[in-house]
């Protein structure tokens, strides 16, 4: 595959455990990673990456220790919602989500307060294990520049377009988001890069359609 000879294996999500790499999609939303993964390691270096430790701290002390993440004192509440909303229900542990029905636990994950689709999806994905395909920014545009998706297409569009033409292998859709994202940040921005960018092919001597 094109993306995957250029860009090489992407091998998200960084995170040692399911645990941390939910925490990592909380707090990377609306920032860049970076500032998430310094908040990350603020509470690694507390040992705080557990969700009892998580949940027996006071909101505003989460919130002082994930600062970096900017946006932080929404972050600590929604991430007290998760870990508490996650031992509630599953003590605490991932395994316990492989055997839900996936519409039933996407459901329950999305009605934790200040959780959105690419946040849940992203759990899901990257902590659980199962086959939801997050269909953030970087990969509707693509899509849609490849005349695949329509040029406005919501999260809720692109999401099902691509579980339904992919196998539905999280692996794959692991990578495939990776991918994506990386082609995203080094070719196709907001003006796109087609030149050099390892995709080309497929527009097939057509001009991208947005
Ligand atoms: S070929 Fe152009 S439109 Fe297609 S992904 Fe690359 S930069 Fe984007």
């Amino acid at each position: 595959m094109a993306l995957l000879d250029r860009y090489g294996r992407q091998r998200w999500w960084p995170g040692r455990t399911p645990y941390e790499i939910s925490v990592g999609a909380v707090l990377t939303q609306h920032t860049a990673w970076v500032n998430a993964a310094r908040a990350i390691a603020a509470l690694r270096t507390r040992r705080l990456l557990t969700p009892k430790r998580v949940a027996a701290l006071p909101e505003g002390e989460l919130a002082r220790v994930i600062r970096p993440a900017g946006t932080y004192r929404l972050k600590a509440r929604r991430l007290l919602a998760l870990t508490r909303w996650l031992l509630e229900r599953y003590g605490g542990k991932f395994d316990r989500m492989g055997e839900v029905a996936l519409p039933s636990l996407r459901s329950s994950l999305l009605a934790i307060p200040g959780l959105g689709p690419e946040t849940a999806d992203a759990i899901l994905l990257y902590a659980v294990g199962r086959p939801v395909f997050v269909a953030d920014v970087y990969a509707r545009r693509v899509l849609a520049r490849h005349r695949l998706i329509g040029p406005q297409a919501a999260y809720e569009e692109a999401r099902p377009w691509l579980e339904a033409h992919l196998p539905s292998d999280p692996a794959l859709f692991n990578e495939l988001h990776a991918l994506l994202v990386a082609v995203g940040k080094s070719h196709c921005r907001t003006v796109p890069r087609c030149e050099e960018c390892p995709l080309r092919w497929d527009l097939r001597g057509r001009r991208p359609a947005t």
